[in-house]
């Protein structure tokens, strides 16, 4: 089945983590769902491989490799789960902040713990707050020797294991972000029934509630009225990321699909046989080579600097609907089967979904494409 996709990026590397996918990943991707737990010993797995580390650079553990090469590694692992996928991508968001934006005495104390294992949250929304990132409840002080930190944030992925948080709060001199480890006395997750989603599950998004957390003067990463700068120009690398995730999902339900019509016999023939079905896969195979080559480019603009907000934007919106109307359509090919609890497709058309509104709804990447488009038109007209 894995034949029908050709390797992206760094080929040797795909064989690698499309191998560990298939191996280890896999079998165990259902039960991550239905227990909606954080997949510690694959986290730990791929940690110490360097695959959660790939883009650091060397002397703070990392290889210096690419955002393709980092890409590669997203889909092959979602392909097996996407909730590995997501549980890496709050690791990347978070050390990417540090790595760009941190002091050096941050990126000493905290960079070379992602080659151990550490688990990280990124952490903007909040319960009154959703899309408009822009509105910060969360407040810092200046203290004596620090900083204190008030307030709650909510719909944290990766939340229940997080060691540490990297946090937009609302500081004196503007919103900024902040490195908030998960221990500090002050700090309390808090998970709920409304923290559990349907889609996207490494165990619950938590809340963190923040009452009088002190913290030392390098916990403010850069400068006070920066972190929106920050938090946007990190989700834009990520959202390539993500589109990686939502390309693993549709791989999966395709491949599922694919192999269940090909055994299953009716009429004298195998659901496959039946050109009705030949035309949905043929759709379908085509909308992921399209988001595949759309979110691999998108990863080399990235890396390149190159209208780095549309391409990423437009690789997370066209990726996660791709996503989603090819899980969708792999139910219809399986029929009941498709609907089956203990089959996959339940998993992947939910976390598909997930994917059009958690990191940047589809409808604010449109926003964001539009408004790109918008500045191109205006130079362009002078
Ligand atoms: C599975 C999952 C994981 C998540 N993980 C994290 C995390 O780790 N960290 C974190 O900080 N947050 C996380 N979130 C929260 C996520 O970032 C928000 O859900 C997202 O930003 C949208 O906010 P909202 O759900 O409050 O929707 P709202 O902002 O209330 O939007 C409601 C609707 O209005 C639309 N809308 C909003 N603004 C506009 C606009 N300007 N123009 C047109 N339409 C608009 C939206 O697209 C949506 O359809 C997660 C969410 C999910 C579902």
């Amino acid at each position: 089945m894995h034949k029908l996709w050709r390797h992206m990026g760094d080929e040797a590397l795909g064989v690698e983590v499309r191998e560990f996918s298939r191996l280890h990943v896999a079998p165990v991707a259902d039960e991550i769902d239905e227990t909606d737990r954080y997949p510690s010993e694959l986290t730990t797995a791929t940690a110490l491989k360097g695959w959660n580390s790939l883009t650091l650079p060397k002397e703070y553990g990392g290889q210096g490799a690419s955002l393709v090469e980092q890409l590669v590694i997203f889909e092959e692992l979602s392909v097996g789960s996407a909730a590995l996928g997501i549980s890496l991508i709050t690791n990347f968001q978070c050390q990417k902040v540090v790595q760009w934006f941190g002091s050096e005495t941050l990126k000493q104390r905290f960079l070379p713990r992602y080659r151990e294992g550490l688990c990280t949250s990124f952490s903007l929304t909040e319960p009154g707050r959703g899309s408009d990132i822009r509105s910060v409840d969360t407040v810092a002080h200046r203290v004596d020797g620090g900083w204190e930190l008030n307030g709650e944030k909510a719909f944290i992925t990766s939340g229940s294991a997080a060691d540490a948080m990297i946090m937009l709060v609302q500081a004196p001199g503007g919103i900024a972000l902040f490195e908030v480890p998960t221990d500090v006395p002050g700090a309390t997750k808090v998970e709920t029934r409304d923290a559990e989603t349907f889609g996207l599950r490494n165990g619950p998004h938590v809340n963190l509630v923040l009452d009088k957390v002190r913290l030392p003067v390098d916990s403010l990463i850069g400068e006070e009225g920066k972190g929106l700068k920050q938090a946007m120009v990190t989700l834009s690398s990520s959202r390539v990321l993500a589109a990686g995730i939502s390309l693993g999902i549709a791989r999966a339900a395709f491949d599922q699909a694919l192999l269940w019509a090909h055994e299953r016999k009716l009429f004298g023939q195998t659901v496959l046989d039946f050109q009705g079905i030949q035309w949905y896969f043929a759709e379908a195979a085509a909308k992921i080579d399209a988001a595949r080559a759309l979110v691999y480019q998108a990863a080399a603009d990235v890396e390149a600097g190159r209208d780095i907000q549309r391409s990423s934007s437009e690789a997370k919106l066209f990726a996660s609907r791709v996503a989603t109307e090819v899980a969708d359509r792999a139910i219809q090919i399986c029929g009941a089967h498709g609907t089956r609890v203990s089959s996959p497709f339940g998993r992947y058309f939910r976390d598909a979904k997930a994917y059009e509104l958690a990191g940047g709804s589809s409808e604010v990447l449109k926003n964001t494409i539009a408004k790109s488009l918008h500045k191109s038109v205006s130079q362009t007209a002078g």
